[in-house]
């Protein structure tokens, strides 16, 4: 049987830290285990990459992008692009997630100045394929009141709020850093201590509203118009890959 140090053998080994595991031996052992995939390090060989994905099969998320590229194919990109807050460029379209700017063709490969890691592929191709229309109200809802929310709210409180607000507990003004480096602004709100203003993706419009002290609470609330854009189950994605991007950094602050 396989072991990590197989898989390590094959890495480049520089611990450069690109990874979610942040050094090379961690990812082995991520890796054997189905919680990493080849995508996850953009410094693997064509060679390594083949050679590796004959030790571990696909995983789900590889597959679901596979499967999300075939119906991105399927669209017109360049007729969708203004209705979902895209650019055309090139033989491209331009969306900006979290800060970022990537480029999409017309096939689903999506390309980008850094690494690319699933989550944001399976984003942003269920972002596209979507191909919501209609412009943001303005008029703030919470989860609960978006199409099939109710259903989802019990999730969302749990692996979205909740553990959003433990960060903002730990360490205010590093998750602020963070957050203003995803294209958030700190704006004034109401009772709120902490108020962002940020789109995560173009046509979601998202207000994260932090209260401190003992009786502190968090809401993210979203524009009226964001369900014609995701559905419920990808903003809980969105969401819960915001949480792991801020808690990753944070528990290697310093390192
Ligand atoms: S991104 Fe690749 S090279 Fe860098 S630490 Fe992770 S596995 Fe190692």
């Amino acid at each position: 049987m396989t072991g990590p140090l197989e898989i390590y053998r094959k890495l480049p080994k520089t611990n450069c830290g690109r990874c979610p595991q942040k050094s090379c031996i961690a990812f082995s052992a991520a890796f054997l285990r189905g919680e990493a995939v080849l995508d996850d390090c953009p410094f693997l060989t064509e060679e390594t990459r083949n050679r590796l994905s004959r030790i571990r099969p696909k995983d789900w998320r590889t597959e679901l992008v596979e499967r999300l590229k075939e119906e991105v194919k399927r669209l017109d990109l360049r007729k969708i692009a203004p209705s979902i807050g895209a650019e055309t460029a090139g033989d491209t379209i331009r969306i900006t997630c979290l800060g970022n700017d990537y480029f999409i063709d017309e096939d689903g490969e999506i390309k980008t100045s850094g690494h690319i890691n699933p989550y944001i592929k399976i984003l942003l191709l269920h972002y596209i394929r979507t191909a919501g229309r209609g412009r943001p109200t303005g008029k703030w809802v919470s989860f609960s009141e978006l199409k099939s929310g109710m259903i989802k709210e019990q999730s969302f409180k749990r692996d979205c709020e909740e553990p959003l607000k433990e960060l903002f507990e730990k360490d205010p003004v590093f998750v602020e850093t963070l957050l203003l480096r995803m294209g958030a602004e700190r704006i004034e709100f109401e009772s709120a201590d902490y108020a962002y203003l940020f789109n995560p993706l173009p046509r979601i419009p998202t207000l994260i509203l932090y209260r401190k002290g003992e009786a502190g609470s968090l809401k993210i609330l979203f524009d009226r118009i964001t369900d014609s854009f995701l559905d419920v189950e990808s903003i809980i994605f969105l969401m819960e890959g915001i949480i792991h991007i801020l808690s990753n950094a944070l528990s290697h602050r310093g390192r």
